[in-house]
C-alpha cells in the first residue's frame, strides 16, 4: 500500500476505519492506549521553526548601529595603544549583548507560556467518558466530538454528523461552509475540498454537531503537510512600543547632530589653542571617543527591552488575575477603556442554574433542592405533591430533559447514594436535574425516545429542536403519549425563549389532553413568564409536535410550527457576589458597565438591580427596540442605557458601534460562534475561556480564564498600571539621557575638560540605570489608579507633564553634576593636574550615578509624594539600587578598576561636598509633583 493510499481514510467505511485504528466509535480509546499512542506519535502540534542559537542571538544583539560605533571606538583606542580603554569598551559591549539576550529570552519565555495557555482543548470520548483534553494530547484513534464554534483539533474521519457544517478556508480557501456527511464513502482520489466525510485540523465547525475518529495528528495532518507553521499568537508591537521606537530614533539622530557639533567645537578649539604635550591625532581621538560615547549615552538602548519585559511581566500578572491577553496592543487599550459591555449568564452570574419553578396546565409548581443534587421535592401552594398530581408537569420535565445535550455523569458513591457531575450547558443541566428529581432519568428515557435528528440551538432563534422516535411507549410514561399512540412515529420537542416559542404554538397540553390555545390563555402564560422573569428567573418554554416522518435535512421553519405548548421552567442563576463591588470600582474609575444579554428584559433588569448595575434612571433597551432605532439614535441612547436585553449577535455589533460612535473605548464580551464579529469590532474583544467557543477565543483580544466580569475590571486595572509604569521609566531613563547630553555639551562650550568619560557614560546607561528602570516597571500602581478617569487614548506618552518633567530634571541633573565637577576642580586646585581632573571626574560621576538612584525612588509615582507611597514598598527597587550603588563603590574603590574608569577613591570631605548636590534632582522632582497637585486642587475647586 502506498503512503497516499494508506492515508485515504475517506474511501473506507467508518467501522473499517475504527477497526484499523483499533478504536471504538462509542467508547473511544482506553486512557492507557491513548497515553501509549501519545508516546509513539508525539504531540498533536504543528512544529515551529527552531529558536536561533545563543551565538546567533548574541550576534544579532551586536548588529546595531550603536554597537558598531562602539566596536569601532574600541578598535580606534586599541590602535592608539590605549588597551585598557579598548578592552573596557569591548567588555561593556559583550556584557550588554549578553544582558540583551537574557532579557529577550525572559520576554520570549513569558510570551511562549502565555501562548501555551491559549492553546485550545478538544472534547474526546475515552474509556466511555466525555472528557476535555488539551488538543495537543490527541492521538490517532481518539474519538473527538465536534460542535458549532469548535476548531477541528486534528484530521478526522467522521463517524456521525448532524447538520454538520465546516468552514475550510484555512485549508481550501473556500470560505462558504460545506456540509459534511459521515455516511458517505468516497473515491480514494477525491480532492481535499470534496472529502465530505472527513474534517481537517484548523478548519472550523460553524453549525451542527459531529463525532470523528482521529486519523492524523500534528505534522502528519493535511495542514501540517502544507504549512510549516501556524502562528496563532500575533507578535504585534503595541502603539506605545512603536511610538517609543520612533522616539529612540529621533533622540539618536539629535544626539548625532550634537556629537558632530561637540566634535567640531573641540577640534576648532584645539586648532586655535593646542594643548601642550598632546598631538592633534590624540586630541581628535579623545574627542572621537567622547562623541561616540555621547551618542551611546543619548540613545536609550535599554528602553525597548525594558518595555518588552514590562509588558510580558504585566501579562503574566494579568493571567494570575484570570485574563489572558492574545493581542499585545490590547494591554494598552485596556488602560483607556471607558465602557464594558458584559454578557449576563456566567459572566455577571454564576451560571449554576437550578430550576425552582414550573408553570404547566395553569399551575405554578415549586421545586426544592440544592445545586446539581438530584434530591428535591415538588410543591403546590406550599404542599408537597406526588407524581400523579402533576401529569403535565411530568411531561414538561420529560420534554426539557430530552431536548437537551447535557448529561449527569455518575462520579462515585456517598452513603450508598451515587454522586453526579454535570457535563454540558448549565441551563440544560438544570433541566436534566429537575427531571431526575422526579425520577425521570434522561439516559433511560432516551431508550424509549431515541433522538434521530435535531435543529441545533442558535442564539438568533433562541431555541432548539430535537426529533425522537416513539418506541415502547407505556401508559405510565411521563410523556404526553400513551400506548394507544403507537401509530405516531416521531415527536419533535422544541425548547427556547418563552415568547418566541409560544408564538409558534397553536395548542396547549392540559391534564385532560390537548386543547386549542385561546388568546386569554396565551396572555396568562406570558403574564406568568413575566412574573417569573421579574423574580430574576431565567425562563424557558417547552413545546412539541408529532411528525409522521423525519425530514432528511430538517429546518427550523419546517419543524417549529403548530406546536403544543407544555409549560415554562424558571431557573435561578445567582449573581456572582464579587460582581457588585467590581461594578462600583469600575464606576469610580470612570468606566461604565452595561449588560448585554439574550435573556428576557425583566430577568435582566432584576439581576442588574441586584448587582447595582442599573443606575438610577438607567434604561433597559430590547433587541426589538434596537431594531427600530437608527445608528445615530442608538448612539444617543447608549449613554443612558444600562441593560440591553433580548439581543442577538447582530445587535451586539450595533451596540459596539454605537458605543464607539458615542466616543467610548469599549470592551465587549462574547462566547458564541456568531459573536466573532462583535468581538472583532470592539476595541477590546473579550472571550470566555470556559464556556466560549474556539472561534470567539481566536477572534478575541483577551480571554477570561474564569469567565468572570471581575477579571475584566482587574485586567483594566493591570492595563493602567502597566501603562503608568512604562511612563515612569521612560521619564526616568530619557531625562538622564537628556542631562548627559547637556552636561557634555555645556562643558565643551565652557571650554572645560569633559566631566564624564566615555566608559563612565556607558557604564551608567547600560548597567547602573537598567535595574532601577526595571524596578519602576514592577510598581504596583498609584493608590488611586482606579479612582481616576481613563486616559484619553490619543494622549501621547510624552505629554505636557512629562515634557516639563524632562526640562526640570535635565536642568537639575546638569546643574548638580557640573557643580560637583567644578567643586572638584576648585577644591583640589593645588594638586597635580591629572589627579585634579580625576577627582573632579569621579565626583561628577558619583553625583550623576547616585542622583539617578535617588531619582529612581521619586519616579515611582508621577503624582504621589514618595513618603505617601512608602519609601521601601517596592522591594525590587531596593535590590536594583543596592546593586547599582555597590557597582559604583567597586568602581571607585577597587584599585585595579580605577585606571579603567578614570576614578580615584573619594575622601569623606569630597563626599560631604557632593551628597547635597546629588539630592537636587529628587528634591526638584518632588517639588514639581507638589506644585502639580496644588494646581490640580485649584482647578478642581475652581
Ligand atoms: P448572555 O448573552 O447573557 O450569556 P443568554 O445565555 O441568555 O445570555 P444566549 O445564550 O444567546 O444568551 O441565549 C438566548 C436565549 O435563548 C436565552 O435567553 C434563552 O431563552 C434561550 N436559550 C438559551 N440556552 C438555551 C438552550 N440550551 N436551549 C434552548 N433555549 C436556550
Amino acid at each position: 500500500m502506498s503512503q497516499e493510499e494508506a492515508r485515504a481514510w475517506h474511501s473506507r467505511a467508518v467501522n473499517q476505519v475504527a477497526a484499523e485504528l483499533a478504536t471504538q466509535v462509542e467508547n473511544g480509546l482506553p486512557e492507557e492506549t491513548a497515553l501509549a499512542r501519545l508516546k509513539e506519535h508525539g504531540p498533536n502540534e504543528l512544529q515551529e521553526p527552531p529558536r536561533p542559537t545563543y551565538l546567533k542571538r548574541i550576534l544579532d544583539q551586536l548588529n546595531s548601529f550603536v554597537v558598531i560605533i562602539l566596536i569601532v571606538a574600541s578598535l580606534v583606542s586599541a590602535a592608539l595603544g590605549d588597551w585598557v580603554e579598548a578592552a573596557a569598551i569591548m567588555a561593556i559591549v559583550v556584557l550588554n549583548a549578553v544582558l540583551g539576550v537574557v532579557q529577550e529570552g525572559r520576554a520570549e519565555e513569558a510570551l511562549a507560556a502565555l501562548k501555551k495557555m491559549a492553546a485550545p482543548d478538544a472534547h474526546v470520548v475515552r474509556g466511555g467518558h466525555r472528557l476535555s483534553v488539551p488538543a495537543r494530547e490527541l492521538v490517532p484513534g481518539d474519538i473527538v466530538l465536534l460542535e458549532a464554534g469548535n476548531f477541528v483539533p486534528a484530521d478526522v474521519r467522521l463517524a456521525e454528523s448532524i447538520n454538520l457544517k465546516v468552514e475550510e478556508a484555512a485549508l481550501t480557501g473556500e470560505s462558504v461552509p460545506v456540509q459534511k456527511f459521515a455516511d458517505h464513502t468516497l473515491d480514494s482520489e477525491a480532492a481535499l475540498g470534496d472529502r465530505s466525510n472527513s474534517a481537517y485540523m484548523g478548519t472550523m465547525v460553524t453549525y451542527g454537531r459531529g463525532r470523528g475518529i482521529v486519523i492524523a495528528t500534528g505534522m502528519r495532518t493535511q495542514i501540517g503537510l502544507i504549512a510549516e507553521m501556524l502562528q496563532s499568537f500575533a507578535d504585534e508591537k503595541t502603539p506605545l512600543q512603536k511610538k517609543l521606537d520612533d522616539l529612540g530614533r529621533t533622540l539618536g539622530i539629535a544626539s548625532l547632530a550634537i556629537c558632530g557639533l561637540v566634535f567640531a567645537v573641540g577640534v576648532g578649539r584645539y586648532l586655535m589653542n593646542p594643548a601642550p604635550g598632546s598631538t592633534l591625532v590624540e586630541a581628535i581621538t579623545e574627542l572621537f571617543i567622547i562623541a561616540v560615547s555621547l551618542a551611546i549615552a543619548a540613545v536609550p538602548e535599554g528602553l525597548a527591552a525594558i518595555v518588552t519585559i514590562c509588558l510580558a511581566l504585566g501579562m503574566s500578572e494579568m493571567v494570575r488575575h484570570h485574563a489572558l491577553i492574545r493581542k499585545l496592543p490590547a494591554v494598552e487599550t485596556l488602560g483607556s477603556a471607558t465602557a464594558i459591555c458584559s454578557d449576563k449568564t456566567g459572566t455577571l452570574t454564576q451560571n449554576e442554574m437550578m430550576a425552582v419553578q414550573l408553570c404547566a396546565d395553569g399551575q405554578m409548581v415549586g421545586i426544592s433542592g440544592h445545586g446539581y443534587n438530584v434530591q428535591g421535592n415538588f410543591t403546590l401552594d406550599g404542599q408537597n405533591i406526588i407524581a400523579a398530581q402533576r401529569p403535565v408537569v411530568n411531561s414538561l420535565l420529560w420534554g426539557g430533559a430530552l431536548c437537551n445535550d447535557a448529561n449527569l455523569e455518575v462520579t462515585g458513591e456517598q452513603d450508598l447514594q451515587p454522586t453526579y457531575r454535570m457535563v454540558g450547558d448549565p441551563t440544560e443541566g438544570a433541566l436534566v436535574v429537575a427531571a431526575a428529581k422526579a425520577g425521570l432519568w434522561r439516559r433511560q428515557m432516551e431508550k424509549s425516545y431515541p433522538r434521530v435528528s435535531e435543529v441545533p440551538f442558535d442564539s438568533d432563534r433562541k431555541r432548539m429542536a430535537t426529533i425522537h422516535e416513539l418506541r415502547n411507549v407505556t401508559d405510565d410514561d411521563p410523556s404526553p403519549f400513551r400506548s394507544k399512540d403507537q401509530g405516531q412515529f416521531y415527536v419533535a420537542i422544541v425548547k427556547g425563549a418563552p415568547d418566541l416559542t409560544l408564538a409558534l404554538c397553536t395548542h396547549q397540553l392540559r391534564r385532560k389532553g390537548i386543547a386549542p390555545l385561546t388568546e386569554a390563555e396565551r396572555a396568562a402564560i406570558l403574564k406568568a413568564n413575566s412574573a417569573m422573569a421579574r423574580d430574576a428567573l431565567r425562563v424557558l418554554a417547552v413545546a412539541y409536535r408529532t411528525l409522521d416522518s423525519v425530514p432528511a435535512e430538517p429546518t427550523a421553519q419546517e419543524i417549529e410550527q403548530e406546536l403544543v405548548f407544555v409549560g415554562l421552567v424558571g431557573m435561578i442563576d445567582p449573581a456572582r457576589p464579587e460582581v457588585k463591588p467590581a461594578i462600583e470600582k469600575a464606576r469610580r474609575a470612570g468606566i461604565r458597565t452595561a449588560m448585554v444579554t439574550g435573556d428576557y428584559a425583566d430577568t435582566a433588569r432584576a439581576i442588574a438591580n441586584q448587582i447595582g448595575l442599573l443606575r438610577p434612571g438607567g434604561q433597559v433597551l430590547t433587541g426589538a427596540e434596537i431594531q427600530d432605532l437608527s445608528d445615530q439614535a442608538l448612539a444617543e441612547r447608549v449613554e443612558h442605557t444600562d441593560v440591553f436585553a433580548r439581543v442577538s449577535p447582530e445587535h451586539k455589533v450595533r451596540i459596539v458601534e454605537a458605543f464607539k460612535a458615542a466616543g467610548h473605548i469599549v470592551a465587549m464580551t462574547g462566547d458564541g460562534v456568531n459573536d466573532a464579529h462583535a468581538l472583532k469590532r470592539a476595541n477590546i474583544g473579550v472571550a470566555m475561556g470556559i464556556t466560549g467557543t474556539d472561534v470567539s477565543k481566536q477572534t478575541a483580544d483577551m480571554v477570561l480564564t474564569d469567565d468572570n466580569y471581575v477579571s475584566i475590571v482587574s485586567a483594566v486595572e493591570q492595563g493602567r498600571i502597566i501603562y503608568s509604569n512604562i511612563r515612569k521609566f521612560v521619564y526616568f531613563l530619557i531625562s538622564c539621557n537628556l542631562a548627559e547630553i547637556a552636561i557634555i555639551f555645556i562643558a565643551t562650550l565652557l571650554g572645560w575638560p569633559t566631566p564624564l568619560t566615555a566608559i563612565q557614560l556607558l557604564w551608567l546607561n547600560l548597567l547602573s540605570d537598567g535595574g532601577p528602570a526595571l524596578a519602576l516597571g514592577m510598581e504596583k500602581g498609584d493608590p488611586d489608579i482606579m479612582e481616576r478617569p481613563p486616559r484619553p487614548p490619543t494622549e501621547p506618552v510624552i505629554n505636557r507633564d512629562m515634557l516639563s518633567g524632562f526640562i526640570t530634571q535635565t536642568v537639575a541633573i546638569t546643574t548638580a553634576v557640573l557643580l560637583a565637577y567644578w567643586a572638584g576642580m576648585q577644591y583640589f586646585s593645588s594638586l597635580a593636574h591629572a589627579d585634579k581632573v580625576h577627582t573632579a571626574e569621579t565626583m561628577a560621576f558619583a553625583t550623576l550615578v547616585l542622583s539617578e538612584l535617588f531619582r529612581a525612588y521619586t519616579s515611582r509615582s508621577e503624582r504621589f509624594p514618595l513618603f505617601k507611597l512608602g519609601v521601601f514598598t517596592n522591594k525590587w527597587m531596593q535590590y536594583a539600587v543596592g546593586f547599582s550603588a555597590t557597582l559604583l563603590f567597586i568602581v571607585i574603590y577597587v584599585p585595579f578598576l580605577q585606571p579603567i574608569f578614570d576614578t580615584v577613591p573619594l575622601t569623606l570631605a569630597e563626599w560631604a561636598a557632593i551628597v547635597p548636590l546629588m539630592l537636587i534632582p529628587s528634591i526638584a522632582a518632588e517639588a514639581q509633583k507638589f506644585i502639580g497637585r496644588r494646581m490640580d486642587t485649584r482647578k478642581q475647586t475652581a
